[in-house]
Formats: C-alpha cells, structure tokens, sequence
C-alpha cells in the first residue's frame, strides 16, 4: 500500500471536522523517518546489506506503537501509510499510544532462522536509542512472529537492562501474554457479529468468505465457526477454496496446522480462483491477508453487502468509492483489526506492573474496548450521515487533534 490512503481518507474526516490547514499539515507530518542499513553475515559467508525503515508518526496521546514488517516491498512510502493508520487506530479505540511502523526489505521465507536473528538483533542494535517503552513500542507484523519480538526484547536489554515492555507480541513463556496472538481475529469476529446485529441479520448460517488464513484469518475463522457463521469460501497464498454449504472450518485449521500453516493439498472443497474469493455469492467479505486486494477494477464484482477489512488497507480509496455509492457498508481496518494493538496494550501494562492477568480478563478488557469504539462510530456515522471509515477516522483523528492543542507546541 502506499502512504496515499490513509492521507485521503484523513483529509475527508478533517473536512468533516473543520480543520485548518496549519492543522493537516501537523497531523499529516511524521514526527521521524529512520532508516537504517543492516549489513549482515549470511550462513554462506558471504555479506547481506538490508535496508530497515522506522517512521514514528505521532505521539500526542502517547508512545508510539506499531509493527515490524518483514517483506520484500517494504519502502519508506508504505511504512509511512501504515505508521500514519497506526496513530488514527490507536485513538480510535482510546488507548494511551500514538503511532508508528517499521520494516525490513526482506523475504523471511528465503532466510534462515539464523540469518533472521542477526538481521534482527543488527537493526535493534542500529535503533536501540529509539524507541523503548515510553517512547515507541515495536510488535510483529506481516512476516515477523514472536521469537523474533523475544529477540528484540533481549537485544534492546544489552544496552538498556530489564525492559520487557519495549516491545509486545512476545512469547508467553518470555514475557508475552495469553490471548494476545487471537486478540486480532478475536477482535474481527466480535465486530463482524456487531455489525451483522446492526444491519438485522442473524448469525447462523451467515455466509462468509475469507482472503487469507494465517494469524489473522485462522482465529477469525474460528471464532465465527463458533458462532454459527457459514464459511462458503477460503483462501492462502497457496489458493482458494469453495463449498456453498460451508467449508468444514475445523478441518481446514487441522490440515494448516499439519502442513505448514498452509492449505495447499487440502482437497475437501472446489478450487475457485482468487478473484472469485472476492466476489463469491456470500453475506460478509473478510480480507485479511493483503494490503490494495480490493480496488477500481474488481469492487463492481463483490457481491457482499459487508466488507470487513481485516488486513491494513485492503480496499484502495477508489474501491472504498465504489462502495459507498453502492450502499456496500465497510468496517475499515483502523477498527476492524485494532484488536491486536489493544490486546498489545495490555502487554505492556502488565510488564510495566510485573503482574499477570488472566486469559479472561484480557478477553472481557478487549471485548468492552472495541465494543465501546464500535458504538461510537456507528453513533457518528448515523448523526453525521458518513460512512464508517470517515466517522472512524473523525473519532481518531479528533481526538489526536485535541491532544495536540492540549499539550501545546512545547
Ligand atoms: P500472516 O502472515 O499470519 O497471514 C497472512 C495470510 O495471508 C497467510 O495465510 C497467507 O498465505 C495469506 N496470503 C498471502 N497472500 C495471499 C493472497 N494473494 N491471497 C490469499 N491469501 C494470501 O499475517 P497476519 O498477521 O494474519 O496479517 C494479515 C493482515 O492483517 C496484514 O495486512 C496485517 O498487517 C494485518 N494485521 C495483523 C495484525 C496481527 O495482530 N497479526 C493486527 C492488525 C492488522
């Protein structure tokens, strides 16, 4: 994705809330841009140099919080987008933080585990005096995973001691906490459901088809497997999947476990092609693999009446237009996957305080955030007659903007 949408999307809800110009240009602006060469010894012997990139949006409400992306078209411009939703994500659901995203140019999958540790721990060590937990909290993301966060963590402890909160989506057994790798998808499932009650349908038998089925897309599955919903069709990088009775969810999580987290071999469903996922006969569409999957040239072939976007940014703006002239409603990502940095949150309250909770209480604290959030921006969108993602961005936007005048210039 590039910086462009979140930008749009920004300036339509600041239109919306009267913005001066002196006040875009702040909020637009990143507080930093960093990036950094990683040159690194591969098992050959031979010398890699990586580019890593961090850009710290905003941190008006609170330290800044945001993924590690590890994937070969990480640039600056798409780190900068998604650090910029970071910031409008993180007030949209009222935690303390601001905003921020970082990355490495790079396939994990073309790497060893030992290369991805010392391409990890090198670019720790070239931005260890940037961020830490007052300052900006680093999480996995696309192509990153826990070990890698327990790497970042005991990296960062070399030059500043004991600091488990400088870094969240942690292993639980080394600092990390019980519910924050389904809080996502737990997070996608439990709006999905709002949003089906809003509109006056009823849960069983729902149809539902899904882009994409890892950290995301398998909890999502199996949380609205269980209440009810009828999957009619799935999809992995490896291809997708059809049966118009419903696909057998717990099977499918089975068989990915089996092999991989992937769904290749998987032969208890049709084969449809990508582009028929997206427009497969079913009630609520859920992208959560990629960024830019739905855009001009395919959103008049979606037949859902409801798009829940999963992943950052996988409907373009033009997509988003078609959408709303067509009545299509879409809960944008900025709320629909703020799961994940809530439950993120909670991590680091918890190392802060050196104090465990509950799997329990991680998951009523999520459930009551995003419901709270969903309320009001259904709310605004009903007064202010404006589609979800503007009145979620005039939410989150908002209240960075009064943090801002609040705090002052400094
Ligand atoms: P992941 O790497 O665990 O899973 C991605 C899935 O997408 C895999 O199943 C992969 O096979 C599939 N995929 C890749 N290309 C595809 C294609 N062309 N068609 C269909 N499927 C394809 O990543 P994730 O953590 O589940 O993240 C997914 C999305 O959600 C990303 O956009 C990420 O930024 C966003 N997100 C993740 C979290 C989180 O907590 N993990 C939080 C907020 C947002």
């Amino acid at each position: 994705m590039s910086a462009d949408a979140p930008r749009i999307y920004f300036q339509r809800a600041a239109d919306q809330l009267d913005l001066s110009d002196a006040m875009r240009r702040l909020l637009l602006t990143a507080k930093r841009e960093v990036q950094v060469q990683i040159p690194v010894e591969l098992d050959s012997g031979e010398v890699a140099t990586y580019i890593g990139y961090r850009v710290q949006h905003n941190n008006a409400r609170g330290p800044m919080k945001g993924g590690l992306r590890y994937h070969p078209q990480v640039d600056l411009d798409e780190v900068r987008g998604l650090a910029a939703l970071m910031t409008w994500k993180t007030a949209v659901v009222n935690i303390p933080y601001g905003g921020a995203k970082g990355g490495i140019a790079l396939d994990p999958k073309l790497c060893s585990t030992r290369e991805l540790e010392r391409i990890t721990r090198r670019f720790v060590d070239s931005i260890h005096d940037l961020f830490g937990p007052d300052v900006d909290i680093p999480a996995p993301d696309m192509g990153t995973t826990a070990d890698m966060m327990a790497w970042i963590m005991n990296q960062y402890g070399k030059y500043h001691g004991f600091s488990p909160a400088c870094v969240t989506g942690k292993p639980v057994d080394y600092h990390g906490i019980p519910g924050r790798e389904e809080a996502t998808g737990r997070g996608v499932g439990g709006l999905t459901l709002k949003i089906l009650s809003r509109t006056g349908r009823k849960f069983p038998g729902t149809r539902i088809a899904l882009q994409g089925f890892g950290n995301v897309g398998t909890f999502t599955a199996r949380f609205l497997h269980d209440a009810e919903c009828r999957f009619v069709a799935i999809s992995d990088a490896g291809g997708a999947y059809h049966r118009a009775d419903g696909l057998d969810v717990p099977g499918m999580l089975k068989y990915a476990l089996a092999h991989g987290g992937r769904l290749d071999g998987y032969t208890e469903a049709d084969r449809i092609s990508g582009a028929e996922l997206l427009a497969a006969d079913c009630d609520v569409l859920i992208p959560a693999a990629l960024g830019g999957v739905l855009t001009a040239a395919n959103a008049a072939t979606v037949k859902a009446p409801i798009i829940v976007e999963a992943a950052n940014a996988p409907v373009t703006p033009d997509a988003d237009a078609v959408f709303d002239a067509a009545g299509v409603v879409v809960l944008p990502d900025i709320l629909a996957n703020a799961g994940g940095v809530t439950a993120s949150w909670f991590e680091w309250v918890q190392n802060r305080q050196h104090y465990q909770w509950g799997i329990n209480r991680v998951r009523q604290e999520l459930d009551q955030i995003l419901g709270a959030a969903f309320e009001q921006v259904w709310q605004l969108a009903q007064e202010r007659k404006v589609s979800l993602r503007t009145a979620a961005y005039m939410l989150g936007v908002g209240r960075v903007g009064k943090a801002t005048v609040l705090g002052g210039l400094g």
